[in-house]
Protein backbone atom coordinates (compact mmCIF):
# COMPACT_ATOMS: atom_id res chain seq x y z
CA UNK A 1 0.00 0.00 0.00
CA UNK A 2 1.07 3.19 -0.92
CA UNK A 3 1.31 5.80 2.46
CA UNK A 4 -1.27 8.72 1.76
CA UNK A 5 0.63 12.13 2.57
CA UNK A 6 -1.11 15.50 2.73
CA UNK A 7 0.65 18.84 2.20
CA UNK A 8 0.29 21.64 4.74
CA UNK A 9 0.69 25.19 3.41
CA UNK A 10 0.31 24.89 0.02
CA UNK A 11 3.06 27.95 -0.83
CA UNK A 12 5.94 28.13 -3.17
CA UNK A 13 7.81 24.82 -1.91
CA UNK A 14 4.53 22.53 -1.63
CA UNK A 15 3.59 23.58 -5.18
CA UNK A 16 7.14 24.02 -6.85
CA UNK A 17 8.70 21.11 -5.12
CA UNK A 18 7.31 18.80 -3.14
CA UNK A 19 3.73 17.96 -4.75
CA UNK A 20 5.71 17.62 -8.30
CA UNK A 21 7.93 15.19 -6.42
CA UNK A 22 5.20 12.99 -5.00
CA UNK A 23 3.99 12.14 -8.65
CA UNK A 24 7.52 10.36 -8.93
CA UNK A 25 7.05 8.19 -5.48
CA UNK A 26 6.49 4.81 -4.91
CA UNK A 27 5.75 4.05 -1.59
CA UNK A 28 3.44 7.28 -1.19
CA UNK A 29 1.33 9.88 -2.59
CA UNK A 30 -0.04 13.27 -2.35
CA UNK A 31 -3.68 12.10 -1.18
CA UNK A 32 -4.93 15.28 0.69
CA UNK A 33 -4.02 18.81 1.50
CA UNK A 34 -4.98 21.73 4.33
CA UNK A 35 -4.85 24.87 3.10
CA UNK A 36 -6.06 28.20 4.07
CA UNK A 37 -7.36 29.36 0.88
CA UNK A 38 -10.33 27.92 -0.75
CA UNK A 39 -9.12 28.63 -4.30
CA UNK A 40 -6.33 26.80 -3.88
CA UNK A 41 -8.12 23.94 -2.46
CA UNK A 42 -10.18 23.67 -5.64
CA UNK A 43 -7.21 24.27 -7.87
CA UNK A 44 -5.16 21.84 -6.38
CA UNK A 45 -7.95 19.23 -6.20
CA UNK A 46 -8.67 19.54 -10.14
CA UNK A 47 -4.90 19.26 -10.59
CA UNK A 48 -4.08 16.24 -8.37
CA UNK A 49 -7.28 14.79 -8.72
CA UNK A 50 -7.87 15.35 -4.17
CA UNK A 51 -11.26 14.35 -3.27
CA UNK A 52 -13.05 16.47 -1.27
CA UNK A 53 -12.88 13.90 1.80
CA UNK A 54 -9.00 14.40 1.99
CA UNK A 55 -9.21 18.59 2.13
CA UNK A 56 -8.60 20.35 5.18
CA UNK A 57 -8.15 24.29 6.49
CA UNK A 58 -6.37 24.98 9.59
CA UNK A 59 -9.48 25.59 11.82
CA UNK A 60 -10.92 21.60 10.65
CA UNK A 61 -7.32 19.81 10.53
CA UNK A 62 -7.77 18.07 13.59
CA UNK A 63 -10.39 16.21 12.18
CA UNK A 64 -7.81 14.74 9.77
CA UNK A 65 -7.25 12.10 12.98
CA UNK A 66 -10.55 10.31 11.40
CA UNK A 67 -9.00 10.10 8.37
CA UNK A 68 -7.64 6.96 7.27
CA UNK A 69 -6.48 7.71 3.57
CA UNK A 70 -3.86 10.33 5.60
CA UNK A 71 -0.85 8.79 7.02
CA UNK A 72 1.24 11.01 7.10
CA UNK A 73 1.12 14.91 7.45
CA UNK A 74 3.85 17.17 5.50
CA UNK A 75 4.11 20.71 7.17
CA UNK A 76 5.62 23.27 4.77
CA UNK A 77 4.12 26.22 6.68
CA UNK A 78 5.90 29.19 7.82
CA UNK A 79 8.67 28.54 10.42
CA UNK A 80 6.81 30.11 13.47
CA UNK A 81 3.27 27.77 12.88
CA UNK A 82 5.73 24.40 12.21
CA UNK A 83 5.70 23.48 16.09
CA UNK A 84 1.91 24.01 16.48
CA UNK A 85 1.08 22.14 13.73
CA UNK A 86 3.69 18.73 14.12
CA UNK A 87 2.04 18.81 17.44
CA UNK A 88 -1.18 18.90 15.60
CA UNK A 89 -1.00 16.05 13.48
CA UNK A 90 0.97 14.05 15.94
CA UNK A 91 -2.43 14.16 18.11
CA UNK A 92 -4.49 13.38 15.72
CA UNK A 93 -2.32 10.39 15.15
CA UNK A 94 -0.13 11.20 11.66
CA UNK A 95 3.43 10.92 11.41
CA UNK A 96 5.40 14.20 10.53
CA UNK A 97 7.43 15.67 7.89
CA UNK A 98 8.31 19.20 9.24
CA UNK A 99 10.18 21.67 6.71
CA UNK A 100 13.48 23.28 7.97
CA UNK A 101 14.53 25.40 10.04
CA UNK A 102 12.66 23.24 12.49
CA UNK A 103 11.26 25.58 14.65
CA UNK A 104 11.81 29.08 16.27
CA UNK A 105 14.19 27.92 18.68
CA UNK A 106 15.45 24.45 20.01
CA UNK A 107 13.19 24.46 23.10
CA UNK A 108 10.31 24.62 20.65
CA UNK A 109 11.75 21.60 18.94
CA UNK A 110 12.11 19.37 22.11
CA UNK A 111 8.23 20.19 22.35
CA UNK A 112 7.33 18.87 19.31
CA UNK A 113 9.80 15.71 19.40
CA UNK A 114 8.16 14.86 22.98
CA UNK A 115 5.09 15.26 21.22
CA UNK A 116 5.41 12.85 18.52
CA UNK A 117 7.13 10.49 21.09
CA UNK A 118 4.29 11.01 23.20
CA UNK A 119 1.81 10.02 20.26
CA UNK A 120 3.75 7.65 19.13
CA UNK A 121 4.28 8.80 15.26
CA UNK A 122 7.16 9.46 13.49
CA UNK A 123 8.91 12.62 13.18
CA UNK A 124 11.12 13.57 10.27
CA UNK A 125 12.59 17.15 8.98
CA UNK A 126 12.82 18.09 5.25
CA UNK A 127 16.40 17.38 5.25
CA UNK A 128 16.58 16.58 1.21
CA UNK A 129 20.32 16.61 0.67
CA UNK A 130 20.60 13.68 2.90
CA UNK A 131 19.12 11.67 -0.10
CA UNK A 132 21.58 13.52 -2.90
CA UNK A 133 25.07 11.51 -4.11
CA UNK A 134 27.12 14.17 -3.61
CA UNK A 135 26.29 15.59 -0.70
CA UNK A 136 26.07 11.56 0.52
CA UNK A 137 29.76 11.00 -1.22
CA UNK A 138 30.82 14.21 1.46
CA UNK A 139 29.12 12.50 4.34
CA UNK A 140 31.34 9.30 3.56
CA UNK A 141 35.19 11.41 2.50
CA UNK A 142 34.37 13.02 5.64
CA UNK A 143 32.88 11.12 8.32
CA UNK A 144 35.22 7.88 7.46
CA UNK A 145 37.89 9.66 7.09
CA UNK A 146 38.76 8.68 3.15
CA UNK A 147 41.01 11.51 2.34
CA UNK A 148 42.43 11.47 6.24
CA UNK A 149 40.87 13.75 9.22
CA UNK A 150 38.94 16.79 8.39
CA UNK A 151 41.08 19.65 9.21
CA UNK A 152 38.78 22.62 7.40
CA UNK A 153 35.61 23.65 6.44
CA UNK A 154 34.54 26.66 4.79
CA UNK A 155 30.75 26.63 3.85
CA UNK A 156 28.53 29.86 2.58
CA UNK A 157 24.90 29.72 1.58
CA UNK A 158 22.68 32.73 0.68
CA UNK A 159 20.79 34.40 -2.31
CA UNK A 160 20.12 38.04 -3.09
CA UNK A 161 16.44 38.73 -1.60
CA UNK A 162 14.29 40.56 -4.68
CA UNK A 163 10.99 38.87 -3.51
CA UNK A 164 8.14 40.75 -1.33
CA UNK A 165 9.23 43.00 1.01
CA UNK A 166 6.22 42.38 3.36
CA UNK A 167 6.84 38.66 3.13
CA UNK A 168 6.98 36.09 6.06
CA UNK A 169 10.52 35.25 5.35
CA UNK A 170 11.42 39.02 6.67
CA UNK A 171 9.06 39.03 9.29
CA UNK A 172 10.65 37.75 12.76
CA UNK A 173 7.66 36.70 14.50
CA UNK A 174 6.94 34.33 11.49
CA UNK A 175 10.44 33.20 10.41
CA UNK A 176 12.02 33.50 13.28
CA UNK A 177 15.32 35.34 11.75
CA UNK A 178 16.48 36.17 8.20
CA UNK A 179 18.93 34.17 6.42
CA UNK A 180 20.61 32.27 8.78
CA UNK A 181 17.40 30.62 9.60
CA UNK A 182 16.23 30.24 6.04
CA UNK A 183 19.82 29.36 4.43
CA UNK A 184 22.63 29.37 6.67
CA UNK A 185 20.95 26.12 8.23
CA UNK A 186 21.94 24.19 5.32
CA UNK A 187 25.70 25.14 5.61
CA UNK A 188 25.37 24.13 9.48
CA UNK A 189 24.27 21.02 8.05
CA UNK A 190 26.96 20.68 5.72
CA UNK A 191 29.54 21.49 8.15
CA UNK A 192 28.09 18.78 11.26
CA UNK A 193 27.44 15.95 8.53
CA UNK A 194 31.23 16.52 7.04
CA UNK A 195 32.37 15.27 10.21
CA UNK A 196 29.33 13.48 12.00
CA UNK A 197 30.47 15.37 14.75
CA UNK A 198 28.92 18.11 16.90
CA UNK A 199 30.23 21.79 17.09
CA UNK A 200 30.81 22.43 20.54
CA UNK A 201 31.23 26.61 20.55
CA UNK A 202 30.60 29.07 17.73
CA UNK A 203 31.43 32.88 17.74
CA UNK A 204 29.17 35.27 14.91
CA UNK A 205 29.14 38.42 13.61
CA UNK A 206 26.30 40.19 11.65
CA UNK A 207 26.44 42.58 8.65
CA UNK A 208 23.36 44.56 7.15
CA UNK A 209 23.73 46.78 3.92
CA UNK A 210 20.03 47.48 3.56
CA UNK A 211 18.49 48.12 7.22
CA UNK A 212 15.19 49.01 5.25
CA UNK A 213 14.31 45.67 3.82
CA UNK A 214 15.90 43.85 6.75
CA UNK A 215 14.92 46.26 9.60
CA UNK A 216 13.28 42.88 11.39
CA UNK A 217 15.86 40.02 10.34
CA UNK A 218 18.65 39.42 9.84
CA UNK A 219 20.80 40.13 6.23
CA UNK A 220 24.95 38.33 6.20
CA UNK A 221 26.01 36.44 9.66
CA UNK A 222 29.33 35.07 9.80
CA UNK A 223 30.41 32.39 12.23
CA UNK A 224 33.16 29.96 12.96
CA UNK A 225 31.83 26.71 14.62
CA UNK A 226 34.73 24.86 16.97
CA UNK A 227 34.64 21.16 16.71
CA UNK A 228 36.17 18.41 19.23
CA UNK A 229 39.64 18.03 17.81
CA UNK A 230 40.09 21.73 17.28
CA UNK A 231 38.21 21.50 14.31
CA UNK A 232 37.01 24.90 12.73
CA UNK A 233 34.21 25.44 10.42
CA UNK A 234 34.03 28.91 9.23
CA UNK A 235 30.34 29.04 7.51
CA UNK A 236 28.01 32.31 6.02
CA UNK A 237 24.58 33.09 5.12
CA UNK A 238 23.11 35.84 3.45
CA UNK A 239 19.64 37.34 2.06
CA UNK A 240 22.16 39.68 0.10
CA UNK A 241 24.84 37.44 -1.78
CA UNK A 242 24.42 34.19 -4.34
CA UNK A 243 26.49 32.05 -2.58
CA UNK A 244 26.11 27.66 -2.11
CA UNK A 245 29.06 25.91 -1.39
CA UNK A 246 30.42 23.67 1.16
CA UNK A 247 34.68 22.96 1.05
CA UNK A 248 35.97 20.41 3.00
CA UNK A 249 39.99 20.26 3.58
CA UNK A 250 41.38 16.86 4.76
CA UNK A 251 44.76 16.12 5.75
CA UNK A 252 45.21 14.01 2.65
CA UNK A 253 43.26 16.08 -0.06
CA UNK A 254 40.09 18.46 -0.42
CA UNK A 255 36.71 17.74 -1.75
CA UNK A 256 33.93 20.68 -2.46
CA UNK A 257 30.48 20.87 -3.39
CA UNK A 258 29.51 24.00 -5.56
CA UNK A 259 26.96 24.53 -6.13
CA UNK A 260 26.22 22.57 -2.90
CA UNK A 261 22.24 22.90 -1.71
CA UNK A 262 20.33 23.36 -4.59
CA UNK A 263 17.36 21.05 -5.79
CA UNK A 264 19.48 20.15 -8.85
CA UNK A 265 22.45 21.01 -10.68
CA UNK A 266 24.78 19.66 -7.53
CA UNK A 267 28.45 19.89 -8.87
CA UNK A 268 31.15 17.84 -6.36
CA UNK A 269 34.90 17.41 -6.79
CA UNK A 270 37.87 16.02 -5.00
CA UNK A 271 41.15 16.89 -5.24
CA UNK A 272 41.69 13.71 -7.54
CA UNK A 273 38.75 15.10 -10.23
CA UNK A 274 35.17 16.09 -10.34
CA UNK A 275 32.58 13.71 -8.32
CA UNK A 276 30.31 11.41 -11.25
CA UNK A 277 26.93 11.07 -9.95
CA UNK A 278 23.68 11.44 -11.62
CA UNK A 279 21.17 14.43 -10.15
CA UNK A 280 17.98 12.91 -8.67
CA UNK A 281 14.56 14.38 -7.21
CA UNK A 282 15.88 14.68 -3.53
CA UNK A 283 12.44 15.11 -2.45
CA UNK A 284 10.71 12.56 -4.04
CA UNK A 285 13.46 9.90 -2.75
CA UNK A 286 13.57 12.15 0.76
CA UNK A 287 9.64 11.22 1.41
CA UNK A 288 9.93 7.74 -0.34
CA UNK A 289 12.53 6.66 2.18
CA UNK A 290 10.60 8.81 4.95
CA UNK A 291 7.27 6.58 3.81
CA UNK A 292 9.44 3.29 3.30
CA UNK A 293 10.52 4.25 8.17
CA UNK A 294 6.93 4.12 8.61
CA UNK A 295 5.80 1.14 6.66
CA UNK A 296 9.00 -0.86 8.07
CA UNK A 297 9.27 1.00 11.67
CA UNK A 298 12.71 1.45 11.20
CA UNK A 299 14.14 4.76 11.92
CA UNK A 300 14.51 7.49 9.73
CA UNK A 301 17.99 9.07 9.15
CA UNK A 302 16.78 12.53 9.13
CA UNK A 303 14.61 12.74 12.37
CA UNK A 304 13.73 15.23 14.65
CA UNK A 305 16.57 15.53 16.87
CA UNK A 306 18.44 16.49 13.86
CA UNK A 307 16.64 19.20 12.91
CA UNK A 308 17.28 20.63 16.89
CA UNK A 309 20.86 19.84 16.65
CA UNK A 310 20.89 22.77 14.14
CA UNK A 311 18.40 25.21 15.80
CA UNK A 312 21.14 24.71 18.77
CA UNK A 313 23.61 26.06 16.87
CA UNK A 314 21.34 28.65 15.42
CA UNK A 315 20.55 29.55 18.86
CA UNK A 316 24.12 29.73 19.84
CA UNK A 317 24.48 32.37 16.96
CA UNK A 318 22.12 33.97 17.73
CA UNK A 319 23.05 34.41 21.32
CA UNK A 320 27.09 35.30 19.83
CA UNK A 321 25.71 38.27 18.00
CA UNK A 322 23.95 39.55 21.00
CA UNK A 323 26.88 39.09 23.44
CA UNK A 324 29.57 40.10 21.09
CA UNK A 325 31.05 37.08 22.42
CA UNK A 326 31.74 33.01 21.90
CA UNK A 327 28.96 30.56 22.74
CA UNK A 328 29.04 27.37 24.32
CA UNK A 329 25.97 25.24 21.79
CA UNK A 330 23.56 24.02 23.80
P1 LIG B 1 5.64 30.31 0.92
O1 LIG B 1 5.48 31.68 1.47
O2 LIG B 1 5.75 30.15 -0.54
O3 LIG B 1 4.44 29.38 1.42
C1 LIG B 1 3.96 29.43 2.74
C2 LIG B 1 2.52 28.98 2.77
O4 LIG B 1 2.01 29.08 4.10
C3 LIG B 1 1.60 29.83 1.87
O5 LIG B 1 0.78 28.99 1.12
C4 LIG B 1 0.78 30.63 2.87
O6 LIG B 1 -0.52 30.91 2.40
C5 LIG B 1 0.72 29.69 4.06
N1 LIG B 1 0.46 30.35 5.33
C6 LIG B 1 -0.35 29.88 6.28
N2 LIG B 1 -0.39 30.68 7.33
C7 LIG B 1 0.39 31.72 7.06
C8 LIG B 1 0.73 32.91 7.76
N3 LIG B 1 0.26 33.17 8.99
N4 LIG B 1 1.55 33.78 7.16
C9 LIG B 1 2.08 33.52 5.93
N5 LIG B 1 1.78 32.41 5.23
C10 LIG B 1 0.93 31.53 5.78
O7 LIG B 1 6.90 29.67 1.65
P2 LIG B 1 7.75 28.40 1.19
O8 LIG B 1 8.95 28.88 0.47
O9 LIG B 1 6.89 27.40 0.56
O10 LIG B 1 8.26 27.88 2.61
C11 LIG B 1 7.46 27.09 3.47
C12 LIG B 1 8.37 26.25 4.38
O11 LIG B 1 9.14 25.38 3.55
C13 LIG B 1 9.39 27.04 5.19
O12 LIG B 1 9.60 26.39 6.40
C14 LIG B 1 10.64 26.98 4.35
O13 LIG B 1 11.83 27.15 5.07
C15 LIG B 1 10.53 25.59 3.78
N6 LIG B 1 11.25 25.43 2.50
C16 LIG B 1 12.09 24.39 2.37
C17 LIG B 1 12.80 24.20 1.22
C18 LIG B 1 13.71 23.02 1.08
O14 LIG B 1 14.45 22.97 0.11
N7 LIG B 1 13.66 22.06 1.97
C19 LIG B 1 12.65 25.11 0.17
C20 LIG B 1 11.77 26.16 0.30
C21 LIG B 1 11.06 26.31 1.49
Amino acid sequence: KKLGIALVGLGGYAGGQLAPALQQTTNCYLAGIVTGTPSKADEWSKKYNIPEKNIYNYANFDSIKDNPAIDIVYIVLPVALHKEFTIRAAKAGKHVICEKPMALNAADCTEMIEACKKANRMLSIGYRLHFEPHNQEVMRLGQQKVLGKVTAIDTANGFVYGGDPNAWRLKKVLSGGGALMDMGVYSIQGSRYSVGKEPLYVTATEEKTKPDLFKDVDETIFWELEFPDGLKAKGRSSYNNNWGYLKVTAEKGNFELQPAFGYGGIHGSTSAGPMNFPQVNQQALQMDDFARCVINKKPTIVPGEEGRKDMLVIDAIYRSIASGKREKIG
